[in-house]
C-alpha cells in the first residue's frame, strides 16, 4: 500500500473551552465529549515539546513550507501571554528550516487591540466563524444564556478592518444553513470585506442527516450553487471562496488540498490542549472517541503517528479509500466521496458515499460543466 503524503498542517487546540454554545459545533454539541477530559488550555512544556516535534518532523522531511492553525474551543482564551509562547517556540525549532504560516480561527468576540498588537508583532493571521448577518448568525452562534454573539463579533470584525490589520485578516467561516437566503448570506459576509470565505456543510452522519435532507431536492446544492452563480459572474473578484475553487481546480485537471472534496490524502494533525494528538475534529461528529490516535507529543514523534494503521487508513485518499458505490461514480474525481465524517453509518463505518451524496453530485457537476465549457471557449477564442 502507497505511503500518504506527509503531513503540512497542525491544528492545536490551545484552550478547549468556549464562550460561546453554537448548536451546529461539532466540538460540543454532538457525539464526542473528550473534551470534557482534557486540560482547559495548553500548557508552556506541552507547547515546547510540539515545537521540538515539529521541528525534527519538518527536518526529517525537508518540507518547504508548513501551517499552523490555533483553535479550540475558542483559542483566544488560553490568552496572550501563552499563544506567544507558543508561536515563539514554533518559529524558533522552524527558523531557517521551513517557512511556517500561523493563523487562528475564532470567533472574534474576544478581540481587542491587546490582541491584534500580539497578531502582528508574531505575523499570525485571523479567520472569523460568522454565518451571515444578525439572523442567519443567530440562528447558531449564541452565547450559553442564548444570547445573541453579532455585536461582539463586529467589534471584532471592526479591529481586522482597520489599515493596521488588513492583512492579518485570513477570512471568514460560515457554516451552510438552508433556512438562510444564500445571496443575502453572501452579500452580509462580503460586507466584513474578508479576502476569503469558505463555507462548511453542517456537520452531518447517516445516522443524523443534516437539517432539510432530501436527496431529490438537493438543498445544500441549490443553495451553494446559487451563492457560486453570483460569486463566478461578478464582473470583478469580490472575494476568494475555497469550496468553490477547489472544485474548479479539480475541474480542470488540478489538485486541491481539501479535506472536503477531491481525493487528495489528508496532510494534517489536530494537537490537542494535553499533547494527545487527533485526527479530523470533523471526526467527532459520528461518535465518541472517532478522533483520537492514543499517541501524544511527548511519547510519539509524527512519523510514529503516520504509520499508525489507524492514522494511515483514515488519511488515505484516492478511490481505494471509498465506498463500492462511488468507484463508478461520474464525479468521484471531484466529490470524493465528501468529507470522511459524512460517510458514516453506525453499522457500516465509512464505508457509504456522502449522506451530501446527491448535493455534492449536483454541486461538482454543475460546476465542472460551467468551468470546463467556459475554459474550452477560452481556448477556442484564443486560437
Ligand atoms: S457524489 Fe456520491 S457516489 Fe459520487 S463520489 Fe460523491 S459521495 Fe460518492
Amino acid at each position: 500500500m502507497r505511503e500518504a503524503k506527509p503531513f503540512v498542517e497542525w491544528i492545536v487546540k490551545v484552550a478547549q473551552p468556549c464562550n460561546l454554545a453554537c448548536d451546529h459545533c461539532y466540538v460540543y454539541e454532538l457525539r464526542d465529549h473528550s473534551w470534557r477530559h482534557k486540560p482547559s488550555v495548553m500548557a508552556t512544556a506541552t507547547m515546547d515539546q510540539l515545537a521540538l516535534r515539529l521541528g525534527e518532523y519538518v527536518r526529517r522531511h525537508a518540507l518547504p513550507r508548513v501551517r499552523i492553525t490555533l483553535h479550540g474551543g475558542e483559542p483566544l482564551l488560553a490568552g496572550p501571554s501563552r499563544i506567544e509562547h507558543l508561536v515563539t517556540a514554533v518559529r524558533r525549532e522552524l527558523r531557517g528550516v521551513a517557512e511556517c504560516g500561523i493563523s487562528l480561527q475564532s470567533n472574534a468576540t474576544l478581540l481587542s487591540p491587546l490582541w491584534m498588537d500580539v497578531f502582528r508583532r508574531h505575523a499570525v493571521s485571523v479567520g472569523v466563524s460568522l454565518d451571515g448577518g444578525r439572523d442567519a448568525n443567530d440562528r447558531h452562534r449564541r452565547g450559553r444564556n442564548g444570547r445573541s454573539s453579532y455585536d461582539s463579533v463586529q467589534r471584532g470584525l471592526e479591529l481586522l478592518r482597520r489599515p493596521e490589520n488588513k492583512t492579518l485578516f485570513a477570512g471568514l467561516l460560515c457554516t451552510v444553513d438552508v433556512a438562510n437566503p444564500p445571496l443575502r448570506v453572501y452579500e452580509e459576509l462580503l460586507a466584513q470585506e474578508p479576502p476569503a470565505v469558505n463555507f462548511l456543510l453542517p456537520h452531518a452522519t447517516w445516522e443524523h442527516p443534516p437539517p432539510g435532507h432530501d436527496p431529490v431536492r438537493t438543498p445544500y446544492a441549490d443553495w451553494l450553487l446559487a451563492v457560486f452563480e453570483r460569486w463566478y459572474t461578478a464582473p470583478r473578484q469580490e472575494t476568494r471562496v475555497r469550496l468553490f475553487e477547489d472544485i474548479m481546480d479539480l475541474a480542470l485537471g488540478g489538485l486541491a488540498r481539501s479535506e472536503s472534496v477531491g481525493l487528495a490524502d489528508t496532510d494534517f494533525l489536530v494537537v490537542e490542549s494535553d499533547g494527545t494528538i487527533e485526527l479530523s475534529d470533523s471526526l467527532k461528529a459520528t461518535r465518541e472517541g472517532a478522533a483520537a490516535t492514543g499517541l501524544d507529543v511527548f511519547a510519539h514523534d509524527f512519523d510514529t503517528v503516520a504509520r499508525h494503521p489507524e492514522v494511515a487508513d483514515a488519511r488515505r485518499g484516492g478511490l481505494a479509500a471509498l465506498a463500492d458505490a462511488c468507484h463508478g461514480c461520474e464525479v468521484v474525481d471531484l466529490c470524493g466521496g465528501g468529507l470522511r465524517a459524512h460517510r458514516f453509518h453506525p453499522r457500516t463505518g465509512f464505508a457509504n458515499p456522502s449522506v451530501y451524496c446527491a448535493d455534492l453530485r449536483v454541486l461538482t457537476s454543475r460546476i465542472r460543466d460551467r468551468v470546463q465549457a467556459d475554459a474550452a471557449a477560452l481556448l477556442g477564442s484564443a486560437s
